[in-house]
């Protein structure tokens, strides 16, 4: 099983210097170390993606975009949006979608995810697809109700996709609780997995193709722990926040997988 390790900068670096920084410390780190079927991926900032993909080309980590537009058309007059097609023509393979933070800022429902999701498949874009309950719901123990729901987005596209066999190299799903992003509280290794045995059930029930999804968690993953949630059987990466912001604390976390 290929497992994943990818930096999401979210709104970061603050200026061109310290993302050319950044990228140049990543290149320079040992890879050799990294377990053959570990694949690394970083998504920038929108207005980063072309001179971070430009700078990695050839080094084996991918880029990904942190989002992309709800409008299907590759151009027109959304100001503001960027489309999957131009993602991808700026080096982009993969795109992360319903993060929690573009739900709660952005008030993304199941019907952008949807429209997102079909927009980047149709523009050969992976989607990183991001999950989680809030701490209410973790509390209120309502946790993979909540998840079940999220999926639906999954469902739908299955659905509506001519050939959904393209989601076997298509999909990855991110299980980030967002109580524990950004908060250095994690849930325990136990708690995840049976999660995400959960997850990849509800995801074969929508269609044989889905599988082998890989899932990854995500929420306060750092250099310390990440080795607690490789060890897991059905862990099969990590998204990674602010631990990504520094190359040898990334290299550390995917040498755990
Ligand atoms: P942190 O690793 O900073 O908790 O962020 C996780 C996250 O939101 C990745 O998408």
């Amino acid at each position: 099983m290929q497992a994943w390790v990818i930096g999401n900068w979210k709104q970061n670096p603050a200026t061109q210097h310290a993302v050319n920084a950044l990228v140049n410390d990543l290149k320079q780190t040992d890879r050799t170390c990294l377990a053959p079927s570990c694949r690394l991926m970083v998504a920038p900032s929108t207005i980063h993606i072309a001179g971070v993909s430009a700078q990695l080309q050839g080094s084996g980590i991918l880029c990904a975009a942190q989002d992309i537009s709800a409008h299907s058309a590759s151009t027109g007059a959304y100001t503001g949006d960027i489309s999957a097609a131009q993602a991808f023509d700026a080096g982009a393979r993969w795109s992360i979608l319903g993060h929690s933070e573009r739900r709660e800022y952005h008030q993304e429902d199941h019907e952008t995810l949807v429209q997102k999701t079909q927009n980047a498949l149709s523009e050969q874009l992976g989607v990183i697809f991001c999950i989680g309950e809030s701490q209410q719901q973790y509390d209120d123990k309502q946790t993979l109700e909540v998840l079940s729901t999220q999926l639906d987005v999954i469902a739908d596209v299955v659905r509506r996709l001519d050939d959904p066999t393209i989601l076997s190299t298509q999909l990855i799903v991110a299980y980030e609780p967002v109580w524990a992003i950004g908060t250095g509280k994690v849930p325990t290794v136990d708690e995840v997995s049976a999660t995400h045995t959960h997850i990849k059930h509800t995801l074969a029930g929508y269609h044989n193709a889905l599988a082998n999804t890989a899932v990854l968690y995500g929420g306060s993953v750092n250099a310390g722990n990440a080795a607690d949630f490789a060890a897991s059987r059905v862990i099969d990466g990590a998204l990674v926040g602010g631990a990504s912001l520094k190359a040898e604390s990334f290299m550390t976390i995917a040498q755990a997988f």
